[in-house]
């Protein structure tokens, strides 16, 4: 029987015994490795071009030995195959984009995505010949009617950001399979322990490793899952292009994945809490969180997720200035982007995104949007001090 997730995320990946006895992934740091003679030099080049690249390597650009530690337990969360890691989030994104992608592709995408990663389409595949098409998120129709004869990669992310929509992964897998596409999902705000796509049928998953799973502020990292065959491509735009991650930030994430299934649980019990607290103030005109019936995903989100993650965004009943002062009074959480840590965080999406009023219109963006990325606080707590924030409004 495969064991349970918190099991798993203890021990996946790691070997037994581990290098004097320790407990703990040691932290290998090296930027090459050396041969005996010339016979190891050619035993092991002929293994590595035979595919068999698992035993070790020639140069820290290629791997290191805690990095591949953080790599089986990544891959066996996710029920991948394989998992390779690298230096951020974007990394990954941009990594995998660029090595699945060629000169007249085209690549479909979920307008509702990490802007950096439009940013990437739109500044970057554009100018090397690859089309893209943005349709509106958790829209299967719009996502089924701009599939061209070109389409090479189908990208969605899910949950989005702010929003929290939730894409419908089996639809997504299906069209992949029936059009022979690449399917390509960025899990962040998921999480191996509320969703995990590869068991859908998708091909990829990728992860920016710097939120949930790391989970603690502390480093930068980004992950993609999946089968040796669509890794491998991937695996060699890594060696090219260099975003490998680091011994230390993979230590730290091989620690903090150690606790991701009972900082997720957390996480999702927190989110439940405080999106029906939201819900029913007088001060907040609306929540979006995919674990609230009230949200339009909510169906496909009980359906396919576990939990519903620790990211619930609301419109309180004011303006630019009064939502600012809101975040101004709260006490518990920090102020500023990023999610998916222990500590809470809280932001005003249109304070912190450099855009005029008028693009904030364009882009759909309430100036009186608030998203919180709960941590593992007590949820009394977090209420408590929501409650004096917003008693002001309320009045
Ligand atoms: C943060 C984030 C990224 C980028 O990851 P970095 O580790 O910051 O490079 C990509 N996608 C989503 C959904 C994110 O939240």
């Amino acid at each position: 029987m495969k064991q349970h997730h918190s099991t798993r995320a203890v021990h996946a990946g790691e070997q037994r015994p581990k290098p004097f006895g320790a407990v703990t992934t040691p932290i290998v740091q090296t930027s090459t490795y050396s041969f005996a003679d010339t016979d190891e030099i050619l035993d092991f080049m002929h293994a590595k071009s035979n595919g068999n690249v698992d035993v070790r390597d020639e140069y820290g650009r290629y791997s290191n030995p805690t990095q591949t530690v953080a790599e089986r337990k990544l891959a066996d969360l996710d029920g991948g195959e394989k998992a390779l890691l690298f230096a951020s989030g974007m990394c990954a994104i941009t990594t995998t984009m660029a090595a699945l992608l060629s000169s007249g592709d085209h690549l479909l995408m979920a307008f509702d995505c990490y802007h950096r990663t439009r940013d990437f389409a739109i500044g970057f595949l554009a100018r090397w010949g690859i089309t893209s098409t943005m349709v509106p998120a958790a829209d299967p129709q719009a996502l089924e009617q701009a599939i061209t004869p070109q389409t090479r990669l189908i990208f969605v992310e899910t949950p989005t950001n702010p929003y929290l929509r939730i894409q419908d992964i089996d639809h997504v897998a299906a069209l992949g399979k029936q059009r022979g596409i690449t399917t390509l999902v960025d899990c962040t705000f998921a999480t191996p322990m509320n969703l995990r796509p590869l068991e859908f049928g998708i091909d990829l998953v990728a992860h920016s490793a710097t939120k949930y799973l790391g989970g603690h502020n502390d480093l930068l990292a980004g992950v993609v899952t999946g089968s040796r065959e669509f890794l491998e491509p991937v695996l060699d735009a890594r060696g090219v292009m260099g975003g490998i991650n680091n011994p230390h930030d993979a230590y730290l994430l091989l620690r903090g994945l150690k606790t991701l299934a009972l900082r997720v649980q957390r996480q999702n019990e927190n989110g439940i809490k405080v999106a029906q607290f939201l819900e029913e103030h007088p001060a907040v005109k609306r929540v979006y969180y995919p674990g609230l019936p009230s949200h339009p995903d909510y169906e496909i989100a009980q359906r396919q997720m576990e939990g519903h993650g620790g990211v619930v965004s609301f419109e309180i009943d004011s303006d630019f200035a009064g939502t600012g002062g809101f975040i101004d009074r709260i006490r518990l959480p920090y102020i500023g982007p990023t999610l998916g840590g222990v500590e809470s965080i809280i932001e005003q999406p249109a304070a912190l995104y450099s855009l005029d009023a008028e693009e904030r219109r364009a882009a759909g963006l309430s100036d009186s949007l608030v998203r919180y990325a709960l941590g593992i606080e007590d949820a009394e707590d977090i209420i408590a001090d929501l409650d004096q924030a917003l008693a002001p409004i309320a009045n």
